[in-house]
């Protein structure tokens, strides 16, 4: 039995070993990524359930490996934001971004908004000067472009972090609260930042209709929205009863799989072809 145990243990560590070092060549991959150009941008649409128009799009990062094939940004992006590397790579997801748009532009699609994630290290000084250039180079008007934050980076109370961001939304730069929910019981962030809209995580999204704990929680925060004047948005949509179910509560916008998953660029122009020209 000893033996065994031994055994079991000799195994499972060359196992960890074998992920670590897995993990470590990973990580020197995701160093040379941008240079490689590894990188691509999908786009997952969001959507109006009223008018079954798509309203928006996230952008949301891959990572096409030589080897591993397309890695999910949830392996890469929080090593990313260990190492400080998630700067640059915010800084590409961001100007690729707003070079899409403007190539829609340029063939006479429109896409009303485009959504991008933002880490906390992005914000750091110099971030909105140089976000205002990237918006003048491509000539995006700021209210086309949405930065998506967690309540985790509103929360850090830090005043030079909170006027950079009011003075972006003062030139009309649109700010989404993502993950809404999973944070912070405290809501006084609120309070100090200038949000346009609220975005309902998809964990509580998953329980609808059914679970009545969740039913109650989206209630409040549909609620929570429209007492204060702000848009909202439920992500990881998937089935039609729960976008139904989302519409009546108030809750309109809808982005999720049972729409579309992201897709890359070229699937979402056909999509903005056929929603022009239809
Ligand atoms: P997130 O911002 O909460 O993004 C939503 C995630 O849910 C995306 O996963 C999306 O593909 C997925 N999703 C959308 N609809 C459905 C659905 O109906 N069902 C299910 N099960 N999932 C759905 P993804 O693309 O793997 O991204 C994971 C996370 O990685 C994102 O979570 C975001 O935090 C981060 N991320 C992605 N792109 C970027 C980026 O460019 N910059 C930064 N800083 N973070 C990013
Ligand atoms: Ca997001
Ligand atoms: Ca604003
Ligand atoms: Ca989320």
């Amino acid at each position: 039995r000893a033996r065994q145990g031994n055994h079991d243990v000799l195994f499972y560590s060359s196992e960890m070993n074998r992920r670590s070092l897995e993990r470590i060549k990973l990580e020197t991959d995701l160093r040379f990524a941008l240079d490689r150009r590894e990188f691509e941008l999908h786009y997952q649409p969001q959507y109006d359930v009223r008018t079954q128009r798509i309203v928006g799009a996230e952008a949301l990062i891959r990572w096409r490996h030589r080897e591993k094939g397309l890695i999910s940004p949830g392996l890469f992006i929080p090593f990313a934001e260990e190492t400080g590397l998630i700067v640059q790579i915010g800084d590409w997801v961001l100007q690729q971004g707003l070079r899409q748009l403007a190539t829609w532009r340029a063939q006479g699609l429109h896409l009303p908004r485009l959504a991008i994630n933002v880490s906390g290290l992005q914000l750091r000084s110099g971030f909105a000067d140089s976000l205002l250039a990237h918006l003048a180079q491509w000539q995006v008007p700021p209210q086309q472009l949405e930065l998506e934050m967690t309540e985790t980076i509103l929360m850090r109370d830090n005043e030079r972090m909170t006027q950079m961001l009011a003075a972006l939304s003062e030139s009309g730069l649109r700010f989404a609260l993502d993950d809404f929910g999973t944070g912070y019981s405290n809501l006084s962030y609120l309070q100090h930042f200038q949000i346009d809209l609220l975005k309902i995580d998809r964990t509580f999204v998953q329980g609808l209709p059914d679970n009545s704990r969740d039913v109650a929680l989206v209630r409040s925060m549909v609620q929570i929205a429209q007492n204060l004047g702000l848009g909202v948005i439920a992500e990881g949509v998937e089935t039609a009863a729960q976008a139904e179910f989302l519409t009546d509560l108030g809750c309109n916008l809808i982005q999720g799989y049972y729409y579309h998953p992201a897709l890359p660029a070229e699937q979402l122009t056909e999509l903005l072809i056929a929603q022009q020209g239809g």
